[in-house]
C-alpha cells in the first residue's frame, strides 16, 4: 500500500508483540551477557500491555501509537520502556490527526521517534544502544524516500539498516545503560535494545508487505 491506515497501525503493534514474545528468550539472553537479563521479559510485558490498551474500534493512527506508547512506559520495567514509549508517542504526535499515513509522513514520524529517544537517553550512535539500530533505520528510510521509493521499499530499507546497525554493536564498548558498567567487557556482544529495535521494524515491514 502507499499509505498506512488505522487498521495497519494496530496490526503493527500486534505483530510486534508476537515477534517480541517469540524472541523474548533470545533478548533476555543477550541482556544477561551485558546487562541484568530482563530485556525480553520487560518488552514482552510492555507490548502485551500495549496490545491490551488498543481500542476495539481502531482510533486514528496517531492516537493508537500514543496509547501504545503510554502503555509501554507504564508497564515495561527498565530503561527500554520509557525509551520505546517515547519513540511511539513522538511518532504518534508526528502523525497528528492523519487518518492515512503516507511515506513522507511515516519518515517524519520515524525521525521524531529517533530524536525523542536521543533526547531522553542522551545516547549517540556508537554508544552501543538501540540508537545504533534506530538512527541508521531513519537515515536509510530518508535516503530511500529521497530516491523516490514507495512506502514498502522505504520501510524495508529501514528494517535492513536496523539489522546492520544492530550487528555493528557487537564490537562496540557500551557508553550508556547498564552495559556501560562493564566497560571494555561489554565488547563482543550484541546490544539487546538494538536487537529489539530490529524486531519492531521487521514487524512494520511484515505488515506493510510489498
Ligand atoms: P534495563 O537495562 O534497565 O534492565 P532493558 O534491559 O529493558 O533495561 O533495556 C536495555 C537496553 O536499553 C539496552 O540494550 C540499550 O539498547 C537500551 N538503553 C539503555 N540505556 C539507553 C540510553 N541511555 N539510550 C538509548 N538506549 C538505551
Ligand atoms: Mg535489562
Ligand atoms: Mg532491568
Amino acid at each position: 500500500p502507499e499509505t498506512l491506515d488505522a487498521a495497519m497501525i494496530t496490526a503493527w503493534i500486534r505483530h510486534t508483540a508476537e515477534l517480541v514474545a517469540a524472541d523474548a528468550e533470545r533478548l533476555t539472553r543477550l541482556d544477561a551477557a551485558i546487562g541484568d537479563g530482563d530485556h525480553g521479559l520487560n518488552l514482552d510485558r510492555g507490548f502485551t500491555a500495549a496490545v491490551a490498551a488498543l481500542p476495539g474500534e481502531p482510533d486514528p493512527p496517531g492516537r493508537t501509537l500514543i496509547t501504545a506508547g503510554r502503555a509501554l512506559v507504564s508497564k515495561t520495567g527498565g530503561a527500554s520502556g520509557p525509551l520505546y514509549g517515547t519513540a511511539l508517542r513522538r511518532a504518534g504526535k508526528a502523525f497528528g490527526d492523519a487518518t492515512e499515513v503516507d511515506a513522507a509522513l511515516l519518515g517524519r514520524a520515524l525521525r521524531a521517534a529517533v530524536d525523542g529517544v536521543q533526547e531522553l537517553g542522551q545516547a549517540a550512535e556508537g554508544d552501543k544502544t538501540m540508537v545504533d539500530a534506530l538512527a541508521p533505520a531513519a537515515a536509510a528510510y530518508e535516503t530511500a524516500l529521497a530516491a523516490g521509493g514507495d512506502l514498502p521499499s522505504c520501510v524495508r530499507a529501514a528494517a535492513e539498516a536496523a539489522g546492520k546497525g544492530a550487528e555493528a554493536t557487537v564490537p562496540m564498548t557500551a557508553r550508556k545503560g547498564r552495559a556501560s558498567y562493564l566497560g571494555a567487557r561489554s565488547a563482543g556482544h550484541l546490544d539487546p535494545g538494538a536487537a529489539s529495535t530490529v524486531l519492531i521494524l521487521r514487524a512494520l515491514a511484515d505488515v506493510v508487505g510489498e
